[in-house]
């Protein structure tokens, strides 16, 4: 059921227990959002906790908080809460966090193909990160930003704008960003954070960007990585940014074969709604950034990805 953010605020005020999930393959709007939110009903002396079914990528450890994410594990007695929220997906991508809580859900995000379909669900597709909703959330329930909210919060807006640079960065991203700056958030320190990657990562991007290719006449091209790969380069953040910038490539791939018969795709677009492409696999996202899982092999996925994306251009 669709609510407003008036509604979703009272929810937050009059739950006492309150647990946080976000997506696997987390981000740092998934994590910031989460630690934002936390920090900010811990504050109003609530009990809450932060579960995310994946590694947390090291280089989140600048935030506050990262290391009180907790991974959910099978089997355990069930969390009894008040509330249950899930931030930055719909919840069909939290992996097993939603089997250790019982609660009612509150589902928080910013996609256009969130559908909406939670017991409780606030979907702003016209917000560039989750965590802009929860900066209005925090000030819906009139609450402060303390350094550490604004530390968290800053990050997830950032993460999602490419760094202020994407279209779905509005004047409203920018008032924000100051505010939370205002508030301690340090972009240089968060930024450089985020840049970190290890010699063997930056090794590993070299031999991953021999794989890049052009199709759809050069309006598409993609990163390619075949199992062997991919198993050599433990964070690709970044990669994909180094096709979007080929001149003439609206739509930009990266392929990363995990497992025999698993492939994980992530997209990019100066124009084509490529979550539209994405949902066709069961993934989706927003209109300029969206991803799926196939099951299939390295060239089948290859192939099913590059005639999608052709498909999509010529209609
Ligand atoms: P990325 O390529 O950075 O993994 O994801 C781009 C955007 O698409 C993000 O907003 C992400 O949440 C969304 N996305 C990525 N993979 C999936 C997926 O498998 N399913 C859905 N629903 N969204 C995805
Ligand atoms: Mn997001």
């Amino acid at each position: 059921m669709n609510i407003s953010l008036k509604e979703a605020a009272r929810n937050l005020l009059e739950a006492e227990k309150i647990v946080i999930a976000s997506h696997v393959n987390p981000d740092g709007d998934a994590i910031g959002s989460s630690l934002g939110l936390m920090y900010a009903l811990q504050g109003m002396g609530k009990e809450v906790m932060v579960f995310i079914d994946d590694d947390i990528p090291a280089i989140f450890s600048v935030l506050p908080g990262y290391e009180v994410i907790r991974r959910p594990e099978k089997g355990v007695e069930k969390i009894r809460a008040d509330l249950f929220v899930i931030l930055d997906t719909s919840p069909d991508r939290i992996g097993i966090s939603g089997d250790v809580v019982e609660a009612h859900v509150l589902n928080i995000d910013h996609h256009v193909t969130n559908k909406g379909e939670a017991e409780f669900s606030y979907v702003d597709s016209g917000r560039a990160a989750t965590a802009e909703i929860v900066y209005e959330l925090i000030r819906e329930m009139g609450r402060e930003f303390t350094g550490e909210i604004a530390s968290c919060i800053y990050t997830g807006i950032a993460t999602d704008t490419g760094f202020f640079r994407y279209s779905n960065t509005t004047p409203f991203t920018m008032r924000t960003a100051a505010e939370l700056m205002e508030h301690g958030a340090r972009p240089h320190i968060i930024s450089e954070a985020m840049e970190q990657k290890s010699y063997a990562v930056v090794k590993g991007m070299a031999a991953a960007m021999q794989t890049i290719e052009r199709f759809c006449n050069g309006r598409a091209a993609g990163l390619f990585m075949d199992r062997e790969l991919t198993a050599g380069i433990e964070n690709t953040e970044g990669f994909i940014d180094m096709v979007r910038v080929i001149e003439g490539v609206d739509v930009a791939v990266l392929l990363k074969c995990k497992e025999e018969k698993l492939c994980r795709v992530s997209m990019r677009s100066k124009g084509l709604d490529v979550a539209k492409i994405a949902a066709g696999f069961g993934g989706g996202g927003h209109v300029r950034a969206a991803g799926c899982t196939l099951e299939m092999d390295f060239a089948d996925a290859k192939r099913a990805v590059m005639q999608a994306i052709e498909e999509a251009m010529g209609a």
